[in-house]
């Protein structure tokens, strides 16, 4: 597993966090797979949406402000209920499939930290988990051990 620090700098935004999630992958050595991208804040989430117009970013912000305001009788002494129930709505962890040891995104998705009440200093964990195993070369299973389907060594 592999930590990203991530600095935020407003109450609300959207951190390009792609990059560092591809340096993850690359450092990881698995071709093919699953990177698991995970938030470990009740008021942040990760999502994966377009990154060519930065209005949308802007306008992802906005809107979740109008689903849930800031000003609204919430219970929760802290007066950040609207970032814990941003978190909630937008999610703490996204997964992206692995091929040839490259993350498979969309040409214009890219993957996003989402602050809700920063400016803090927050991680995100990145875990990448292989395909099958595969036994390294003279290795054999002893008689009488099976694997389940999903882990057969692809040999
Ligand atoms: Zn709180």
């Amino acid at each position: 597993m592999r930590t990203i620090p991530v600095q935020t700098r407003n109450r609300a935004e959207m951190v390009d966090i792609t990059a560092q999630v591809r340096d993850a992958v690359r450092e990881s050595g698995v071709s093919s797979g699953i990177c698991v991208v995970y938030c470990p804040h009740t008021t942040a989430a990760v999502t994966i949406n377009e990154n060519a117009d930065p209005d949308v970013a802007r306008d992802l912000l906005m809107g979740l402000d109008r689903l849930a305001p800031r000003d609204w009788p919430y219970r929760h002494g802290e007066g950040n209920s609207d970032a814990h129930l941003k978190s909630t709505l937008v999610g703490c962890s996204e997964r992206i499939l692995v091929e040839e040891g490259r993350l498979i995104l969309g040409t214009w998705q890219a993957v996003y930290f989402c602050e809700f009440d920063g400016p803090r200093q927050r991680r995100v964990h990145v875990k990448v988990v292989a395909d099958g195993v595969r036994l390294a070369d003279g290795v054999r299973l002893a008689d009488g051990v099976r694997l389940a389907d999903e882990v057969r060594p692809d040999v």
